[in-house]
């Protein structure tokens, strides 16, 4: 008999979330910037460091960052929650407004974080289905709400992996069906800086509705580990009681707070990578068996015929890591190819005609 302590039965059959970080030349497989952050943000960012009181906790509110990112925003301050990055966010939501007897829906392919910390947390989780072109049929979603009446209803838009955009019709009928429910709509914007439409103008006190985006892409702060919700001041109250006091480093408020005197340069950084999007879209399209799916986030699903798998694995042969969604529901044959820099995006394409050849 194992002497080991068992988790939580629920816990027992869950894998781990893994993505894989090899150590190639060129990595296209995290959806990560391409590039680094200003060398001038740095050093402000550094400097700003040097007068840290270190033997203190931060503030607990993060109240400099949060006012800051409001008026960036265009938002009052109550409506603000930052956390660890937006996977922390969507964790605190979740904490909050799931657990035992409450439920999730999401429709699937998605980013796979939303059904995994449902899981963790407790909460049931209830499926929908995507179209064939991956977007959201409003009209199912809604019966499904009505008839599942989850608590918190996920819509990653632009919808990882797929890149696809929803519309503001579509967003707008998922909100009225979400708060008929009695339900809180979260849009998960991780990239919806590099998307035509973003339902941060939605976002109303009187709406339950919640618009979660990240410093990992736009920003460059993968590594800082910062993200943040934009929603209704009464839900943000309820998820500030739930976070864990002090959370937030210093470090990590500071660089939020510095990041957003770069504006200009991450914008510039944006249209770049938009332009990029559409360069290795249109490469793509033209080469013999790939189908890329349109997308408006910083990265391209590739559907592949014939042997995906074997794809990925020539493209990591010539020193070009890209994820492997060959073996995902609903993804099938699939690669997904992150929009990197000019140079980058050259290696993955002549990559692409070798192996296409
Ligand atoms: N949401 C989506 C849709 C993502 O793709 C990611 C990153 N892979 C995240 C949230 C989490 O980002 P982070 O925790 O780095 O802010």
């Amino acid at each position: 008999m194992s002497d080991r302590i068992l988790p939580r039965d629920d816990l027992r059959a869950l894998e781990g979330y893994h993505s894989a970080q090899v150590d190639v030349p060129v990595r296209l497989n995290t959806n990560e910037s391409p590039y680094a952050p200003p060398d001038a943000f740095v050093e402000r960012w550094l400097g700003a460091l040097r007068s840290v009181d270190y033997n203190r906790y931060p503030d607990r509110s993060a109240v400099a960052l949060q006012t800051r990112l409001a008026e960036f925003l265009g938002q009052p301050d109550s409506r603000l929650f930052c956390a660890n990055g937006s996977n922390e966010v969507l964790q605190t939501l979740l904490l909050t407004y799931g657990g035992p007897g409450r439920s999730a829906a999401m429709f699937e392919p998605t980013y796979a974080l939303h059904s995994h910390i449902a899981r963790l947390t407790g909460t049931d989780v209830v499926t929908g289905e995507r179209e064939a072109d991956y977007r959201i049929d409003p009209g199912a979603a809604a019966e499904l709400i009505a008839s599942a009446r989850p608590s918190v209803v996920f819509v990653c838009s632009p919808n990882n992996p797929t890149g696809t955009v929803e519309d503001r019709d579509t967003l707008l009928q998922l909100a009225d069906a979400t708060a008929d429910a009695g339900a809180l709509l979260v849009v998960d914007e991780a990239y919806g800086e590099f998307a035509p439409e973003s339902a941060l103008e939605l976002v109303d006190d009187a709406r339950p509705l919640l618009v979660v985006r990240t410093y990992s892409k736009v920003w460059s702060l993968a590594a800082v580990r910062l993200g943040f919700a934009v929603g209704p001041a009464w839900v943000i109250e309820e998820l500030e009681k739930v976070a864990l006091p002090y959370a937030l480093s210093v470090p990590t408020q500071l660089a939020g707070d510095v990041a957003l005197d770069f504006r200009a340069e991450m914008d510039a950084r944006v249209a770049s990578l938009v332009e990029e999007r559409g360069r290795v879209f249109a490469a793509l399209a033209d080469l013999p068996g790939l189908h890329p799916v349109p997308s408006g986030a910083n990265f391209v699903l590739v559907r592949v015929d014939g042997d995906a798998h074997g794809l990925w694995q020539a493209l990591l042969d010539r020193g070009v890591l890209v994820r492997d969604f060959s073996r995902w529901a609903r993804v099938e044959g699939c690669v997904r190819v992150t929009i990197g820099t000019p140079e980058e995006n050259d290696a993955l394409l002549q990559a692409m005609r070798e192996v296409q050849a």
